[in-house]
C-alpha cells in the first residue's frame, strides 16, 4: 500500500479522534489500533485489509459510490480514493484558523479525553454527576429556534467554568451581537451516546461538551466552510480557551460546533 494512502488514513483518523499517531506512512499498531475503532471494519482482518475498508467507509460517507465494503483494492476503491482526495483534502486554505499562535491553557485541570477511564475517573461515570446551569444570555434549540432554552445539564464540574465564558460572551459581544452570530443557538449538551463510527462514548455523555450553531458548522465541515472560522468568533473561542475549553475545529478542524472541557 502506498505510503501517500497510509498517510490519508492517518490524518483521517486522526480528525476523527481516533488517535493514529504520527502521520508517517506507516501502518504500524497505532495506526492499526485507530483502525479497530471504526464500526463496520472486522476486528480479524489483516492491517491492510482494514485500512482499504476504512477508505470505503469514508467514502460511502462522502456520498462515492464503492461497492460492498470488503477492504480489497480494486478500481473502484482507487477511483473513490481519488475522489476522497478532492473531497476532504483538496481544500482551500486557512484564512483565519492558525493553530501555531494558540496558547494551550487549562485552568481547570481538565482531563485528557483519552484514555476513556481517565475521563471516569476525573468526570465519574457517563451521565452521573450533573447539574442545571441557568444561562447568562437566553439560548435557542438550534433544530427549533422558537424554544427558548434558559438552561441545561452540564456536568457539575464544568458548571462554573462554562457560566464563566458564557458571562463573558455577553460582556463581550452583547445580546444583539449574539443573535447576528448565533451564539444563542444551542445544539445540545448532556447526551449519552456512542461517537459515529466509534465504539468510544460521546464526549457529550459526560456532559462535559456543548454544540453551538450546527447548521452552520456541520460535523464534516472544514474551515472553508464551518462559519465559526470567521475573525467575528475569534473572542468567542478565546474566551473558551481561557477556561481551558477545547474546539475541536480550532484543533482539529472539524466538528466546529463543538467545544469539550477535555484535552487532545
Ligand atoms: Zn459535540
Amino acid at each position: 500500500m502506498k505510503k501517500k494512502i497510509i498517510k490519508f488514513i492517518q490524518f483521517q483518523l486522526n480528525l476523527m479522534g481516533e488517535n493514529a499517531g504520527l502521520v508517517d506512512g506507516i501502518l504500524g499498531p497505532g495506526t492499526t489500533e485507530a483502525l479497530n475503532q471504526i464500526k463496520g471494519i472486522p476486528f480479524q482482518w489483516p492491517k491492510t485489509r482494514k485500512a482499504v475498508a476504512f477508505i470505503q467507509i469514508l467514502a460511502q460517507k462522502e456520498g462515492i459510490e464503492t461497492g460492498e465494503i470488503d477492504g480489497y483494492w480494486g478500481p473502484q476503491t482507487a477511483f473513490a480514493f481519488e475522489s476522497l482526495e478532492q473531497v476532504l483534502i483538496e481544500k482551500k486554505d486557512p484564512i483565519v484558523w492558525r493553530p501555531e499562535d494558540m496558547e494551550v491553557q487549562n485552568p481547570n485541570n481538565w482531563p485528557l479525553q483519552r484514555p476513556e477511564d481517565g475521563l471516569d475517573k476525573f468526570y465519574g461515570p457517563v451521565g452521573e454527576n450533573q447539574t442545571r446551569i441557568a444561562l447568562p444570555y437566553p439560548h435557542k434549540l438550534a433544530w427549533k429556534t422558537t424554544t427558548i432554552v434558559n438552561s441545561f445539564f452540564c456536568h457539575e464540574k464544568v458548571h462554573d467554568s462554562l457560566l464563566r465564558v458564557l458571562s463573558r460572551v455577553v460582556d463581550n459581544y452583547g445580546l444583539e451581537e449574539i443573535q447576528q452570530l448565533r451564539l444563542d443557538l444551542w445544539g445540545g449538551c448532556l447526551n449519552v451516546r456512542k461517537k459515529r463510527g466509534g465504539t468510544s462514548y460521546s464526549l457529550h455523555s459526560w456532559g462535559i461538551a456543548i454544540d453551538y450553531d450546527p447548521g452552520h458548522n456541520q460535523l464534516q465541515w472544514g474551515r472553508d466552510r464551518a462559519s465559526f472560522v470567521k475573525p467575528d468568533y475569534d473572542t468567542w473561542w478565546r474566551l473558551w480557551e481561557e477556561e481551558g475549553w477545547l474546539s475541536l475545529g480550532r484543533s482539529r478542524n472539524f466538528d466546529w460546533m463543538h467545544v469539550q472541557a477535555a484535552k487532545i
